[in-house]
């Protein structure tokens, strides 16, 4: 059995990234899932090369074939998101046909369904790619959306689904998962099922409603929820409130991270916080990364077996 645990937070730059990164280093024979599809960035401290790459389809588009189109004018007709346009290039019939708007168009497939002249292709649009990559601390999955895209939830379920995969067939018995920011889409498709929930948050006001809206979703699946406190010793009294709301709410509080300047170094050498250094941030991740796995459900007994440091 594969442990799934989601590091997630409210909203992004709490240093989500910068802790799973340096829990990478620090377990053993893990694999790495990089869900924040839509601003990925633990491939700029885990520099992966990638070994495996897929194109991703999120869904259907349609495409007016110029020549085939006798310009009626039933497909704008009938799209309800005016995403149909009378300035196409001429051809054999007309001066002008009509174009969809790719990024207006929202794949329902109405127009192919009514297009008389079977003008209109309705195919699987490549809206990314996902890879399966190697580095220094094991594989890792991650994605790339194309610009103006959606469907994030999809592909987010996409390399969560890989990661597993590659973990059952390498035998390794857990996948940490940078999951998306927030509570939409992407942040339920990064928790829902997984084994536990590390909530990242911040000593401010934001992060305490931050942290209260994740910690509300991460309750509803039913999720064994803890959280850490990043630069808990900027703000002290809020850090104190945070410790205080997250015992009403019958989470652990499993970690405080000191500000520590080192981090910062850390990122422009494109290193994990725990790999450049032992100051007081490395020294807090390690205790948080021994008190996560511990708290693990099971199979967490194998896991502090195979914790690195
Ligand atoms: S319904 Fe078909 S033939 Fe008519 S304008 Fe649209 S694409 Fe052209
Ligand atoms: S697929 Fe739907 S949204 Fe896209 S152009 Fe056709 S009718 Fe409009």
């Amino acid at each position: 059995m594969v442990s799934e645990l989601v590091v997630i937070s409210g909203k992004g730059g709490t240093g989500k990234t910068s802790v799973v990164a340096s829990f990478a280093a620090l377990a053993e024979r893990a694999v790495l899932a990089d869900c924040d599809v839509d601003a990925a960035d633990l491939h700029l401290i885990l520099n992966p090369t990638v070994v495996h790459r897929e194109d991703f389809s999120g869904g259907k588009s349609a495409t007016i074939i110029t020549d085939r189109c006798t310009a009626c004018g039933i497909c704008r007709e009938v799209c309800r998101f005016d995403a149909v346009f009378h300035d196409g290039p001429g051809n054999e019939f007309v001066d002008t046909t009509y174009r969809i708007d790719s990024v207006a168009c929202e794949g329902c497939g109405v127009c192919a369904w009514f297009c008389p002249s079977r003008a209109i292709d309705f195919s699987p649009a490549v809206n990314g790619e996902w890879y399966i990559s190697k580095t220094r601390h094991g594989p890792m999955v991650h994605a790339r959306l194309g610009v103006a895209e959606e469907n994030s939830g999809k592909l987010v379920t996409t390399v969560r689904r890989e990661a597993k995969r590659v973990a059952e067939e390498e035998n390794r018995r857990m996948v940490i998962i940078d999951g998306s920011p927030g509570i939409g889409c992407p942040v339920i498709a990064s928790i829902t099922g997984a084994t536990a929930v590390l909530v990242v948050t911040e000593p401010t006001l934001s992060g305490l409603h931050d942290l209260d809206r994740v910690v509300d979703l991460a309750s509803h699946f039913g999720i064994p929820t803890s959280i850490c406190i990043n630069k808990s010793d900027i703000n002290p009294e809020m850090t104190k409130r945070i410790r205080e709301r997250a015992r009403e709410r019958k989470i652990e509080a499993l970690g405080e991270i000191p500000y520590d300047p080192e981090v910062t170094r850390a990122q422009i050498a494109g290193v994990s916080v725990v790999e450049h250094g032992g100051g007081p941030a490395s020294t807090a991740i390690r205790d948080l990364w021994h008190s996560v796995a511990k708290n693990l459900p099971e199979p967490s007994g194998l896991i502090q077996l195979q914790t690195k440091g």
